[in-house]
């Protein structure tokens, strides 16, 4: 009733055009990039274009206590925007503008819609980029990968989502807004409000306004390939790079399981007979970039590795389509693909690894693990069968299991795909019943009725 009060208050305010209700319209924002979760249909989708609208609706969905949330692309792997108690989506297709390129302060300030390549590509005249680089970044939107921290390839060297975000605007549950952050490389004012809601998920505001650090683009690239028979050789040459002072741009790992099915879907040439290869990549000033690839080498070498260095574009960019090629070589092996991003400190990254392995043997699953090795993020791929009930226990069980292992190991949830519903009940793992009670306070005394992206990240007392 009050759901149907609330929608024709939102039409009076935006008009038929931007608001959805049709069931064939809902259905699409039923469910997001995750696999094995649940979906729901929402009540209506509702497009805003100002600040303003936002506010409007937070007002009305706050008068009747209607779940509100947040989304951009819905590619995120932690079910981070399915409506899962109905009530409204608020998608930001028609707030996609770059408001302003500020190429002396090395920052942009972009609306939330905006996708990071259209921000990569309006700077890149500017000779600037704006690093974060998930796999999505030509769908993902600028505060959906800002509300889920995203990371992306290039984290070992640049950082991840949150090193980039100096200011946001944003509208609380009951309507009202507020700015932090800006344009100062400095700015400790107060609680960091910034970090406080960028990873925040969508639980605590809406995000409507973001400004962020450009950095110059590097001068050059080298890319290498090292091939590996023995997992603890890939291991050592991982810390052997960075105990050498090179901190590649990027240093990404693929394990036998991986190399197999990349090799048999994308034939990029990758040995199917190796345990594990490294991707690696410099870049920066051409002399330094010489340097650091020369020291990468002898590092590879020393720990037995073949190296193969790409002699050119062609060959760069061979070499990084075959690690593009993972995810989705891995999810055409099976109907369902669960993807994780357990993460432990690089040093442990052989022994996560074999441990993995392990887990998969133990619930006679295939689990193709590659992921982000410099940073000890690593993403365990499990195939399977959502329709296949007994399978489907097992895969819960290892994944259960492998969480456990990585948070023993002093690692984390995640290393950038959020909480979102599947690791809620994970939390007091990684944070101790305060940690999560913390949590808890922080939500209440935001958004007491848990309108805001409810059932995700922080549960309710009830
Ligand atoms: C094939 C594939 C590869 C991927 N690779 C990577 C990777 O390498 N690294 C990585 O980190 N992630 C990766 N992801 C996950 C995902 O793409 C990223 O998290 C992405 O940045 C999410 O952006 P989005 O616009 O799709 O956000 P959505 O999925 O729409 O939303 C993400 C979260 O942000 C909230 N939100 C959205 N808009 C707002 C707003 N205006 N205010 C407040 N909260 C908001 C939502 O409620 C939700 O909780 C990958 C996903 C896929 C499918």
């Amino acid at each position: 009733m009050s759901v149907q009060q609330a929608i024709r208050e939102v039409e009076a305010l935006l008009g038929k055009e931007r608001l959805l209700t049709a069931v064939e319209d809902l259905a699409c924002y039923s469910f997001d990039g995750t696999a094995d979760a649940p979906s729901k249909r929402p009540d209506a989708v509702i497009m805003p274009e100002t600040t303003e609208e936002v506010q409007a609706i937070m007002r009305i969905a706050s008068k009747y206590k209607i779940p509100v949330y947040p989304r951009g692309a819905g590619t995120n792997l932690s079910g981070g925007t399915i409506p899962i108690k109905g009530g409204l989506v608020v998608t930001f297709q028609r707030m996609n503008k770059i408001l302003e390129i500020d190429a002396e302060n090395l920052t942009a300030t972009v609306q939330p819609g905006v996708i990071i390549a259209s921000l990569n590509a309006a700077v890149a005249p500017y000779g600037l980029i704006y690093p974060p680089d998930p796999g999505t970044v030509s769908t993902a939107t600028m505060a959906g990968s800002t509300a889920e921290c995203s990371g992306g390839l290039r984290g070992l060297k640049y950082g991840v989502t949150k090193h980039y975000i100096m200011g946001l605007e944003v509208v609380l549950a009951n309507g009202e807004k507020f700015r932090a952050g800006g344009k100062t490389v400095k700015n400790v004012t107060a609680y960091d409000l910034v970090k406080l809601f960028t990873g925040s998920e969508g639980t605590l505001g809406i995000i409507t306004e973001l400004i962020v650090k450009l950095i110059p683009a590097p001068e050059t690239k080298k890319s290498m390939l090292a091939i590996f028979s023995d997992l603890d050789d890939a291991g050592k040459t991982i810390a052997g790079i960075i105990a050498a002072k090179v901190i590649p741009a990027t240093l990404e790992i693929m394990d036998k399981t991986t190399i197999e099915t990349v090799e048999a879907f994308a034939k990029a040439g990758l040995p199917t007979d190796a345990e594990a290869v490294l991707l690696i990549e410099v870049d920066g000033i051409a002399e330094v970039v010489e340097k650091e690839a020369q020291a990468v080498v002898e590092v590879c070498k020393r720990f037995n590795g073949k190296v193969q260095v790409a002699r050119d574009d062609a060959e760069r960019e061979k070499l990084w389509a075959a690690r593009r090629a993972a995810l989705p070589a891995l999810a055409r092996k099976s109907p369902t693909t669960v993807l994780e991003d357990a993460t432990v400190p690089r040093s442990r990254i052989p022994e996560m690894l074999r441990a993995i392995r392990a887990i998969a043997k133990k619930y006679d699953l295939l689990i193709g693990t590659f992921g982000h090795a410099g940073d000890g993020n690593l993403h365990p791929t499990i195939l399977c069968d959502e329709r296949n009930a007994e399978q489907m226990k097992r895969v819960h069980k290892a994944v259960d299991e492998i969480f456990r292992v990585a948070v023993d190991m002093g690692g984390t949830l995640s290393g950038e795909h959020g909480i979102g519903m599947a690791k809620m009940k994970y939390l007091e793992w990684e944070l101790g019943a305060t940690g999560v009670d913390v949590l808890r306070r922080i939500k209440e005394a935001l958004d007491p009725d848990y309108l805001l992206n409810p059932g995700k990240m922080v549960a309710g007392r009830s």
